[in-house]
């Protein structure tokens, strides 16, 4: 019969804080590609990106209306002579002089001449002579050259994560092509004896691989690419085999097989192929054993196999090494806030612990929801959660109502 595993010697728990400090210090930042601007979605910028011109390229209009001079209208209402008409994207080729005014409209440039633009709600919209009603002070609905960017500006710097606004402006400073993160690419073995895939028979006695699945999408949520390894068993060969597969990879993810079991035989595999193991124990419940290793430049983290902890612990420590890894410098982890509970929260208190809430968004308060049930093997205490309340070790009880700290992965509910 094989022994269940002891603990090395000299091998303590680090907090959660050491080991993601630790693992960021481990993260090497992989090269970059260029990119249509189109396809920079969910990338990292990695150049900065610098502004080719003022926007707006000169001084238009904010509104629909007739571009005046203000002193002209300070003693309104006044009756002024329209001498052109200005579609938006065309330009003046009058001036307009005293006692003059061209019709214009929104983001036109502004005529010489004019200083100030009367909306067209203050006027009769009149199209040979206009009445204005009222005095305008210098400048009034003048948005001004340069105000959205200006020439020179670095409007985008390097380490940026790509969202929506970030493509508009690149679509402004007509930046087509740019120079973005290369997507790592994430190996992922599942082990265990009692895996079967999702289309294989499921005698009794095996579970269904779901983790290969719960950690590919999380890896591609994160901006990268997922390498399915497939399901490994529990034996020193199989395992270094898969890992030595993996190691064309970026980084390497393997679920189960991390704790003192007798056939756990991630830790023995890495021995073997002389890893060095950095860590393989945190304070903290789910996902107490979670390995990082450094192997041949791969990074390693063995999660374990309970469905929950290996979420989590990816939450904690593989998405903000994969952000970094693609080049962003800040928000790399998910954030905490504080948030009321709706109802207790119970906690062994001997290592901290994380647990599973639904964060809502109730009249501007954040409150709470937890999991009705949050062992590490219910998969489904992750459906809908979008936060992980934090319970410090020592604690044992938290009343409902009561203030906790939350690390939010994911957007807070509305209440409708
Ligand atoms: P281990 O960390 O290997 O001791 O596994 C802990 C628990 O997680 C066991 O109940 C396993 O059956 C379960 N488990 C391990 N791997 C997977 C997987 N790929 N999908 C779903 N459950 C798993
Ligand atoms: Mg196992």
């Amino acid at each position: 019969m094989t022994t269940f595993q002891t603990p090395r010697a000299g091998e303590r728990m680090l907090s959660v804080e050491e080991a993601q400090e630790r693992v960021l210090a481990e993260v090497i930042i992989l090269g970059s590609e260029p990119v249509a601007f189109t396809d920079a979605l969910g990338r990292v910028l990695r150049e900065d990106v610098v502004a080719t011109y003022d926007i707006p390229q000169g001084d238009n209009t904010a509104m629909d209306g007739y571009a005046v001079r203000a002193e002209d209208i300070a003693n309104s209402p006044v009756r002024l002579e329209v001498i052109e008409d200005l579609p938006a994207g065309t330009v003046a080729t009058k001036r307009v002089s005293k006692g003059t005014a061209i019709r214009i409209m929104t983001g036109a440039l502004i005529p010489d001449g004019a200083d100030t633009v009367a909306h067209v709600e203050i006027t009769d919209a009149g199209s040979e002579f206009v009445t204005v009603q009222k005095a305008l002070k210098r400048g009034t609905n003048v948005r001004a050259r340069g105000e959205d960017m200006h020439k020179g500006d670095v409007v985008l710097q390097a380490g940026t994560p790509v969202g929506a606004a970030e493509i508009g402006v690149l679509a402004s400073v007509q930046k087509s092509v740019v120079r973005v993160g290369r997507r790592p690419i994430i190996a992922i073995i599942s082990t265990g004896d009692e895996i079967v895939d999702v289309d294989q028979p499921r005698p009794p006695g095996k579970v269904v691989n779901s983790n290969s699945y719960s950690l590919a999408s999380m890896v591609r949520e994160a901006g990268a690419i997922p390498r399915m390894i497939g399901i490994v068993p529990d034996s020193l060969e199989a395992t270094t085999a898969a890992i030595e597969s993996a190691l064309e990879s970026d980084f390497i993810i393997s679920s189960g097989g991390v704790s003192v079991g007798a056939y756990d035989y991630v830790k023995d595999a890495l021995d073997k192929l002389d890893a060095e193991t950095k860590f393989w124990q945190i304070a903290m419940k789910p996902g107490k054993p979670v390995v990082l290793s450094r192997l041949r430049e791969r990074l390693f983290f063995g999660l374990p196999g309970n469905p929950v902890s290996c979420m989590v612990s990816f939450l904690l420590f593989i998405g903000p090494s994969i952000r970094k890894a693609m080049g962003q410098r800040i928000n790399l982890f998910p954030p905490t806030v504080e948030a009321r509970v709706t109802a207790p929260l119970k906690s062994r208190g001997d290592r901290r612990n994380y647990l599973r809430v639904r964060v809502v968004a109730r009249s501007g308060t954040l409150m709470a929801e937890p999991m009705p049930s949050q062992g590490s093997g219910v998969s489904t205490s992750m459906v809908q959660a979008n936060g992980l309340a934090v319970v410090e070790a020592g604690v044992t009880a938290v009343d409902a109502g009561q203030i906790v700290p939350v690390v939010l992965f994911d957007r807070v509910f509305s209440e409708i």
